[in-house]
């Protein structure tokens, strides 16, 4: 179902100093920044090798990353995984008694189709589904 690690999503508090460290220390480069209002996050992607690190940072007190950092910390908060199809993708997972956070797809970041499976269902980490054109 699923056919590589499409991103890493990095919860930060901070995008501009958290770019610094990867673009600066690290050598990465930031290709693409865009704010998802939906999701109350700015993201930016940095490709490394076949696959890419995702900073988040929230752009509302009450966002979904902030109330992330709030209770754990800044780090890594989903691994998404790449799709051909996210629509089937959700039926079967459904089908084999997964529990979504999102039943249907939703924007993502660069246009992608995207859904969260529940960290109960998944050993306890969050992960994205992805399908991109
Ligand atoms: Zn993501």
């Amino acid at each position: 179902m699923v056919k590589k690690v499409d991103h890493i999503g990095i919860a930060v508090k901070n995008l501009e100093e958290a770019l610094e460290f990867y673009e600066n220390t690290l050598g990465m480069k930031c290709v693409e920044t865009e704010i998802v209002e939906e999701q109350k996050v700015k993201v930016a992607f940095l490709p490394i090798g076949d696959t890419e690190v995702e900073l988040l940072e929230s752009t509302e007190e009450d966002g979904p990353i902030a109330k992330f950092i709030e209770k754990r910390g800044e780090g890594i908060q989903h691994i998404a995984y790449r799709v051909d199809n996210i629509e089937e993708a959700i039926e079967e997972l459904k089908s084999k008694g997964i529990r979504m956070i999102d039943e249907k797809p939703r924007y993502g970041a660069g246009g992608a189709k995207i859904a969260f499976l529940h960290p109960k269902s998944t050993f306890g980490v969050l992960i994205e589904l992805c399908e991109r054109e």
